[in-house]
């Protein structure tokens, strides 16, 4: 499966992002406990033998909302360049 998990319907569904080594991918954690639950977030994942259990704090999802809506609004007010859309890195 490729792309951001989707909500799933009677678990919580916070979200961590996690950047990959080179700083050019990222993956979504995503909380698979009750809504509404007490504590840490919590996903788990891996097969037998390898089971991994992430705990987390904090619900990104705002952070990530208001700064994708923040690039929206840059990019909306940024003059266009002359070269076009398409050409805003030239050779
Ligand atoms: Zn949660």
């Amino acid at each position: 499966m490729y792309g951001h998990p989707q909500d799933v319907q009677g678990e919580c569904n916070a979200r961590l992002y996690l950047g990959d080594d080179y700083g050019d991918n990222e993956c979504t954690i995503r909380c698979q406990r009750e809504p509404e639950h007490e504590g840490k977030h919590r996903e788990l994942f891996g097969s037998p033998g390898r089971e991994v259990m992430i705990e987390w704090e904090l619900d990104e999802r705002k952070e990530r909302e208001a700064a994708e809506a923040e690039v929206e609004k840059v990019l909306s007010e940024e003059e266009p360049y002359e070269g076009g859309p398409y050409n805003r890195h030239p050779k």
